[in-house]
């Protein structure tokens, strides 16, 4: 029998494995914020690996304050090494976000029904990080001589922008040009599908300030509020259209999402609508908003239109000074077109689904960022099982045959890489 035939046939095997491990997973409520669970689900995967002769490694995020006592950020990571080939490093960040309402199923009960597993953080990305672990796995269970080392990571608060996490282990070289040469991140994507990066994320804090006055004479103050609202009209009309006129040569989905786009995130302004009313005109009113830019533009330009925007409102606007703070910038990401990594899935996915893979993009941002950027690995890419659109919505679901198939992309992939990509 051929390897591949070996690996594939192990995969089929282990079906029944990657749902336990999958179901375990997501019985353990890594729910983030605040971060709950973290050292106990990151020693559930290392000892999981550990069984299985891996080398685990646990990282704490020392130095981070959200790294605390009550809620300590563990990261772990299990490695198997075989000859001096590459080392392929798959990460899944075992944080999930909040249940909320809507459930009809226990969202951390792990329930399998008609051939899919339900709960929260199941396709984002549970479910991704039992395939990783099992795309290694069949490659030793199928007798295969490793020609490199594969790295399986389980990491911390992806969904709260990851610092503690692979940013963490980036900083600290763990991750990092020169030890690690190819990552996987297996993200919910659609099993034929390979996200080569994300657009820029720019969130600011506008502050407007007026003058008090009595609100039986408005007249003798001046509203923050009105002058907010100014902002905003000019940003609904002036800077929207603007945007949807930019588009990206990246593969951005959904295709809405090709263009540059802006989000009013939160408005606050005067009194506090359900507290005890007095009589004034506001003189403070602050709004966050969120800009995705795209690689063509870049953030210089980014940040310099939305200044230039707020600094023409204000000359039209008497009385009120407005002030902009940067609360968060993430720069776009794009793997490189010939990367192997890209290569080495495509070629997987076409052996596993018979299928072409297609090339998306993020619209928005996941661990990607830190491996560009602070890790300086430029070959890392997103693929994994789950529908995108799932993520994050009650019932949240992945289908247990797309787990299937993405372990064994993920196994072939693997393998290729450390073959050197032939
Ligand atoms: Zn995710």
């Amino acid at each position: 029998m051929h390897d591949v035939d070996k690996i594939i046939a192990e995969i089929d095997r282990a079906q029944d494995e990657i749902v336990a491990l999958t179901c375990d997973l997501v019985r353990i409520p890594t729910v983030n914020p605040p971060g709950e669970e973290y050292d106990a689900c990151a020693h559930f995967l290392g000892d999981f690996l550990k069984r299985r002769a891996f080398e685990i490694e646990y990282v704490e995020a020392e130095g981070r304050p959200e790294h605390t006592a009550r809620y300590p950020r563990v990261n772990v990571i299990g490695s198997r090494r075989g000859g001096s080939g590459p080392v392929v490093h798959l990460n899944g960040h075992i944080d999930v976000v909040p249940a909320g309402d809507g459930w009809t199923v226990d969202p951390f009960g792990g329930l399998v029904r008609d051939g899919k597993i339900y709960g929260r953080g199941v396709c984002d990305m549970k479910a991704g990080i039992a395939a990783a672990v099992f795309a290694a796995e069949a490659l030793e269970r199928a007798g295969v001589r490793l020609p490199g080392t594969v790295e399986i990571s389980g990491t911390v608060d992806e969904e709260s922008g990851g610092f503690a996490g692979v940013a963490h282990l980036a900083e600290r070289g763990r991750i990092a040009q020169g030890r690690t040469d190819f990552v996987i991140i297996p993200e919910p994507l659609d099993v034929d599908r390979i996200c080569i990066g994300h657009r820029g994320v720019y969130w600011f804090e506008v502050t407007a300030r007026g003058r008090i006055g009595h609100g039986s004479m408005p007249f003798l103050g001046v509203s923050a509020i009105d002058g907010m609202g100014r902002l905003l009209q000019s940003v609904r009309e002036e800077l929207m259209p603007l945007l949807s006129s930019r588009r990206t040569d990246v593969p951005v989905v959904p295709p809405g999402a090709r263009q540059a786009t802006i989000n009013v995130n939160g408005i606050d302004g005067g009194q506090p609508v359900d507290g005890i009313q007095t009589p004034c005109v506001a003189d403070v009113c602050r709004a966050v908003f969120d800009r995705r830019f795209l690689i063509e533009e870049g953030f210089d330009a980014t940040k310099r239109e939305v200044a230039d925007l707020v600094a023409s409102v204000a000359a039209r606007t008497n009385g009120v000074r407005f002030d902009v703070r940067d609360l968060m910038v993430v720069h776009p990401t794009r793997t490189p077109d010939d990367s192997p990594v890209i290569g080495s899935l495509e070629r997987a996915i076409q052996s596993v689904l018979g299928r072409p893979a297609q090339l998306i993009a993020s619209p928005g941002t996941y661990d990607h960022k830190h491996v560009a950027r602070i890790a300086n690995v430029p070959h890392c890419v997103a693929y994994g099982p789950g529908a995108l659109e799932l993520a994050h919505q009650p019932d949240e679901y992945c289908r247990i045959d797309d787990i299937v198939s993405a372990t064994k992309v993920l196994a072939l992939a693997t393998l290729d890489l450390m073959s050197g990509g032939r």
